[in-house]
């Protein structure tokens, strides 16, 4: 039997790796998450229950999610949120960038090493950040690494030792890929990370960053881009859409210029319209 001495000392055993994890967590949402849409905290309850669907079920020890959306519509951050706030002893982020330059034995062995370890401590989290980069994806010839992606595969898919549970998020810009390249079944849910398109969420973020000086100079910059058409909600031919990401890189550059921040802001904008 296992008593809660146990428990507190298997935490122990797994604490120095919540310690590296919470870092590199803390790093990919440092910026925070900004509630601009309904849609956000959505994502984040349904990541809620997913964590407690793990916390207390015996019957699924293992439950994994798809976080996909496009480029910079903030999988990664989302992702990194849901995990952070599960407060589970053992949280890790497997990120492409941390692996950069590695083979693909290394990252093989990398990845398979973050798994091995989550089967120690009672409960998980592993974030798989961006499929596609990990498995070296690449369009052109459809080329992609097979060693990383079967590892991939069979990982998401292998129940954790008994009396261990763990959750697995992982995040892409390519769903449509991860169907033939075999993940179909493997998630038990799939989220969609939508990018920012209304007015209304455009208004939040920059009420939330502080752009502007005043109300005023705020909803002038708001008008001009609805007149060039942001906002106009007709699904067939989104006009603008911005991933929060580059939204966020783009204020910023608009901030250097404090003499005119909302022709800097509105022109950038734009510019994105058919991209
Ligand atoms: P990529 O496609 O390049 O991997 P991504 O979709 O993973 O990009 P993130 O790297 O998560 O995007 O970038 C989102 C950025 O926006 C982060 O810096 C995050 O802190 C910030 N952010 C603010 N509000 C939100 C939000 N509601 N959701 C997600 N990220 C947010
Ligand atoms: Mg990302």
């Amino acid at each position: 039997r296992v008593n809660r001495g146990d428990f507190m000392s298997a935490l122990d055993e797994v604490h120095p790796a919540f310690g590296v994890s919470e870092e590199e967590l803390l790093q990919v949402i440092q910026n925070g998450i900004i509630h601009h849409d309904p849609v956000v905290d959505k994502i984040l309850q349904a990541g809620k229950l997913l964590v407690e669907q793990v916390r207390t079920s015996t019957r699924t020890p293992l439950v994994s999610v798809l976080l996909y959306g496009p480029p910079g519509s903030g999988k990664t951050a989302m992702g990194a949120s849901i995990a952070q706030a599960s407060e589970f002893p053992f949280i890790k982020l497997i990120s492409p960038d941390t692996m950069v330059g590695f083979s693909e034995t290394q990252k093989v062995a990398a990845i398979t090493r973050v798994f091995t370890d989550s089967y120690k401590s009672p409960l998980s989290v592993v974030v798989v950040d961006n499929i596609e980069r990990l498995i070296d994806w690449t369009p052109m010839g459809a080329r992609f690494s097979n060693g990383v992606l079967q590892t991939l595969l069979v990982l998401f898919s292998r129940r954790p030792p008994k009396g261990r549970r763990l959750l697995v998020i992982a995040t892409s810009s390519l769903r449509s890929i991860l169907t033939d390249l075999g993940f179909a079944e493997n998630f038990d849910s799939e989220l969609r990370i939508p990018p920012i398109s209304s007015l209304r969420s455009l208004d939040l973020v920059l009420q939330e960053v502080g752009l502007f000086q005043s109300d005023q100079q705020r909803k002038q910059a708001l008008s001009m881009l609805a007149q060039a058409g942001f906002g106009d909600t007709d699904e067939m031919n989104p006009t603008f859409q911005i991933g929060i990401k580059k939204l966020l890189s783009t204020i910023e550059m608009a901030r250097q210029e404090p003499e005119s921040v909302a022709e800097r802001l509105t022109n950038s904008l734009l510019d994105l319209r058919g991209t």
